[in-house]
């Protein structure tokens, strides 16, 4: 049985990206060439719910599950704003932006949680954190260089960066490569009262 590795998220609006790329050459061009995976522009997306490896005929009834919750939700708006951290600044690993407001994001989020539990997928055993990634910092970065790279993230705080409307939820495919992942849309699901998603 083919299976393939698989996350719910958010897509970016091409004028966020645009503005999420400049910040992220910003502080690139500042920190060790190497010491941070930065995120594509065209993979910059706002993660839901990891799936993990599914069998691939599964994707089908995801997207049924997702369209029935969803179906209810009405649109929103959410705020990109500020810089920050993961786990901590003195030992990053992830580099991300924030979300605002925090508190409907994350109901998004429970209700994409639910409806995967329904489908026997293990429910988050940590609360959901919402934060847009755009960096991954290399593992053989040395421990003592760290906190350079995260007062480099921090002294850049971007501020709002602007907002997104979701409208819609995306059933992706993550192929990973040396090179960095390929990530392929297999299914949109409209919010309540969602038009055609954004173009990447
Ligand atoms: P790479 O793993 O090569 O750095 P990636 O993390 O972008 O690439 P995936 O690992 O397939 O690609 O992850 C897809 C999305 O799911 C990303 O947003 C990632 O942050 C998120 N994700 C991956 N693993 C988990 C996990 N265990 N828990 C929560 N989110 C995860
Ligand atoms: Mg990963």
């Amino acid at each position: 049985m083919q299976t393939i590795r698989c996350f719910i998220a958010v897509d970016i609006s091409p004028e966020i990206k645009d503005r999420i790329s400049s910040l992220i050459s910003h502080v690139a061009s500042q920190v060790p060439r190497g010491s941070v995976r930065w995120v594509e522009r065209v993979n910059l997306h706002l993660t839901l719910k990891f799936l993990g490896e599914i069998q691939s005929v599964r994707a089908n009834g995801i997207q049924k599950a997702l369209d029935l919750v969803l179906g209810a939700i009405p649109a929103f708006d959410l705020s990109i704003a500020g810089a920050g951290l993961f786990p901590s600044a003195r030992k990053p690993r992830i580099i991300w932006l924030g979300i605002l407001p925090a508190h409907d994001v994350s109901l998004l989020a429970a209700k994409v949680d639910n409806a995967m539990q329904s489908l026997g997928f293990e429910p988050e055993d940590r609360p959901f954190s919402p934060h847009l990634t755009i960096g991954r910092v290399s593992r053989d970065v040395s421990e003592s260089a760290l906190p350079a790279i995260a007062e480099v993230v921090l002294k850049n705080q971007p501020g709002e960066i602007g907002m997104i409307r979701i409208q819609a939820v995306t059933l992706y495919r993550s192929d990973l490569r040396p090179q960095g992942p390929i990530y392929t849309p297999l299914a949109h699901v409209q919010l309540a009262d969602g038009k055609s998603p954004n173009p990447c």
